[in-house]
């Protein structure tokens, strides 16, 4: 847990361009943008992935849910359209292990995805 990267990005020990930030969870650009709004948002609280959530984390997943609706809104990409995404393990592209969610907007996308 030490030795991960969003959680030193959760303490602020690694720089970030925070976007929003609430008792549960931190959502920040993210460093390689795949969209003009490409956000994460993820929960202060070490979940490596989602196959390691329980049932006492459901209030936590509806925070960083939330979170993101609250960043589209944000960013008016609500009516134009946005995508959330979370990769879970390495055949789907998840490179950090620290349960995040993908916002994308501010483009058109194609489906299904690649
Ligand atoms: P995933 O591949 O779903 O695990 O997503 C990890 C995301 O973290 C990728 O989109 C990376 O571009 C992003 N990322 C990696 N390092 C950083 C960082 N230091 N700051 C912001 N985003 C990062
Ligand atoms: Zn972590």
């Amino acid at each position: 847990m030490n030795d991960c990267l969003f959680c030193k990005i959760v303490e602020h020990t690694v720089p970030s361009k925070i976007v929003l930030e609430n008792d549960q969870v931190v959502a920040f650009e993210d460093i390689n943008s795949q969209a003009p709004t490409h956000i994460l948002v993820v929960p202060k609280k070490h979940i490596p992935t989602l196959n390691e959530v329980t049932p006492e984390d459901q209030n936590l997943l509806g925070a960083i849910l939330m979170a993101a609706i609250q960043i589209a809104n944000d960013r008016r990409i609500s009516s134009s359209g946005y995508r959330l995404v979370w990769n879970t393990n390495r055949g789907a592209g998840q490179s950090v292990f620290h349960i995040h969610l993908h916002l994308l907007g501010g483009r058109t996308m194609a489906w299904p995805p690649g």
